[in-house]
């Protein structure tokens, strides 16, 4: 068994992406190493700066809380084992299974391993920086800003913000990323275009989906992805006096429009809160 899940580790695999339903081919090897990479720039270098918050802040207790419902909705739906990388299951003495912290993370601790099989171990962190500003690595990692909680001050909007992050690592964007280079440099030496920001508004409309049905499918009103977008627009606009191109949120505001899209995620989210109609709060923008 060990032999088969090494040549699975080197040879790669095929995954079914949860919600878009899309098959993608992955090389777990090349999902380490790279992962390994960003966690050492990232992460470790927040520690070094001392701009991890410990797991016992409040704004840290926040996120995984709105994280555990993310996750439970995400394992539900893709049928894998997504959990928090220290929470474990332990049958109690009095027989009942609880859910418990198996360890507290230390600073500048080794990454955890993304179990391939099952589903992923994931982490959330929170880092000290006024940026309104959220990022994902590869393995399961989603880093969530201390700016974001003064401009999305909702659970619903924070659950987007982070479920988006949950999209792209399920997605397998890191890695798909990699896959365009031979496309790259065909457009850009036979066609003279650069298909890369195409590459990237496809991807971000992806995580759009997914963070909608799944925020849906936690018990969130997905409609919010709606006004967090237009809330980036205006932030950005402010910001350089013009949208960053990269970040294509005129497209992803029109996508998310999409009575198709929208009209999908109200529906998850109404059968989730029992065919309730969702309140109108946030038809009006903040
Ligand atoms: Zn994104």
């Amino acid at each position: 068994m060990k032999c088969l899940s090494l040549v699975t580790f080197l040879i790669g695999r095929f995954e079914i992406v949860p919600f878009t339903n899309k098959i993608v081919y992955v090389f777990p090897f090349i999902d380490k190493i790279w992962g390994e990479l960003y966690y050492s720039r990232c992460v470790k270098e927040g520690y070094k700066k001392g701009e991890v918050l410990s797991q016992d802040h409040s704004l840290s207790v926040r996120v995984e809380s709105i994280a555990v419902k993310l996750l439970e909705a995400l394992r539900r739906e893709s049928g894998r084992c997504h959990v928090l990388a220290d929470q474990q299951w332990l049958v109690g003495d009095d027989g009942e299974v609880k859910l418990v912290k198996s360890c507290r993370r230390k600073d500048n601790d080794e990454s955890v391993r993304v179990r391939l099989k099952e589903g992923i171990d994931w982490e959330f962190f929170v880092l000290d920086v006024p940026m309104a500003c959220s990022g994902y690595i590869n393995i399961g990692k989603v880093l969530v800003f201390t700016g974001m909680f003064d401009r999305y001050k909702t659970d619903a909007e924070l659950a987007i913000i982070i479920a988006h992050e949950v999209g792209h690592v399920v997605s397998r964007h890191a890695q798909r990323r990699l896959t365009w280079f031979p496309f790259k440099l065909y457009h850009r030496f036979i066609n003279g275009s650069d298909p890369e920001i195409s590459y990237y508004l496809w991807h971000e409309q992806e995580a759009d989906y997914i963070a909608m049905l799944l925020s849906a499918s936690a018990g969130y009103d997905p409609r919010v992805a709606l006004l967090a977008l237009r809330k980036m627009k205006r932030d950005l606009k402010k910001l350089k006096g013009s949208e960053v191109p990269l970040l294509h949120l005129k497209e992803r505001i029109e996508f998310v429009s999409k009575p198709e899209v929208m009209q999908k995620a109200v529906s998850v989210h109404q059968e989730r809160m029992g065919g309730q109609c969702t309140d109108r709060e946030y038809l009006v923008e903040k």
